[in-house]
């Protein structure tokens, strides 16, 4: 298989709409954005032995590759709707290739993302993944709108894809056999885009971020955006019975708050919008839980009861 085959075998995708006027083939792509709509894109690579395991199956890595980039179209309130492919592989393995390729188009199609051009290069595996949505003007959700007395809310079960990467990496226990483990392992490897959450939370969430390196870290970030403290109660950190089933207590509390790879949505809301939110959750069908305020401060302050208490925040940074 040369280049240029393999492009048309693999990277031929199907079109979810007419707003694509070129796609694949061509020297570029061309696109429609609706009026009244604006051009949101994110770029995001991921690395074999950083990003996920050396030896990963060929669709878990497709579909990290597209999730991770799925989830920033959710952190902006976005609709997603193209990507573009920058595929470095050491060689063509065609068994690799369906693998990847199935699990790409199959991810591609439940959020009608169109695959619409990429690269194709020889070298240490690593894929990088950019893509465009449109979200209604003056609408996208960003990291920098937090406001003191915000509630800070969460989705999902942070820690439980941290906990599952800790499982999968265990030299000792090749054989994940417990449903627990293989939930949690799940929880790593197929990470959901919260693309719905993010759409509804344009009309009542002040900020909104995807965590990606840990809950901690990542609200230091929002904070430092927003120019504003939290202070967050770690009583109310929402509970995984997955994690409690394989980690001791003080492990699942440093995998909620420092484990990183969640995909979650991160946001603050005005406490005058709860309302809306638990009727949100409820007809997505996405857990939310309340974690803490914003604060006038600067400080992420944690606290157990009334006590404020010192947790070391060791998320994730490349160059640490
Ligand atoms: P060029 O030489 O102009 O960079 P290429 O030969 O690299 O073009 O690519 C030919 C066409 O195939 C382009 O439309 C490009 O976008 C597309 N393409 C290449 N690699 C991929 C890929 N991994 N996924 C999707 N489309 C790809
Ligand atoms: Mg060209």
């Amino acid at each position: 298989l040369n280049e240029f085959e393999l492009i048309a075998r693999y990277f031929q995708s199907s079109q979810y709409s007419d707003d694509v006027l070129l796609g694949v083939g061509d020297d570029a792509a061309v696109v429609t954005v609706p009026d009244g709509f604006k051009l949101v894109t994110s770029v995001d690579t991921i690395v074999e032995g950083v990003h996920f395991p050396n030896n990963s199956a060929a669709a878990d890595i497709a579909y990290r590759a597209l999730a991770v980039n799925l989830s920033d179209m959710a952190a902006m309130g976005a609709i997603p709707k193209w990507f573009t492919l920058s595929l470095c592989i050491p060689t063509i393995d065609e068994t690799w290739m369906n693998g990847f390729a199935k699990s790409l188009n199959a991810l591609a199609s439940q959020f009608k993302v169109q695959l619409i051009g990429g690269d194709t290069v020889k070298g240490p595996l690593n894929i990088s993944v950019q893509i465009m949505g449109v979200v209604e003007q003056d609408h996208w959700l960003t990291r920098s709108g937090a406001q003191p007395d915000d509630l800070i809310v969460v989705s999902g079960k942070p820690g439980e894809a941290a906990g599952g990467l800790r499982l999968l990496m265990n030299a000792h226990s090749s054989l994940h056999d417990s449903h627990h483990e293989q939930q949690l392992i799940e929880r790593f490897l197929r990470p959901v885009p919260r693309i719905a959450l993010g759409r509804e939370l344009r009309s009542i969430a002040h900020a909104a971020m995807d965590m990606s390196d840990g809950l901690l870290t990542d609200l230091k970030k929002l904070c430092f955006a927003s120019n504003c403290g939290a202070r967050l109660q770690l009583d109310d950190l929402p509970k995984s019975s997955l994690l409690a089933a394989m980690f001791d207590p003080e492990q699942c509390e440093q995998l909620i708050l420092n484990g990183g790879d969640d995909y979650e949505l991160l946001f603050t809301i005005p406490s005058a919008s709860l309302q809306q939110l638990i009727s949100i959750s409820n007809a997505i069908g996405v857990r939310c839980t309340l974690i803490g305020v914003i604060t006038a401060g600067d400080q992420v302050e944690c606290m157990r009861g009334n006590e404020q208490v010192t947790v070391a925040d060791s998320g994730y940074d490349h160059f640490k």
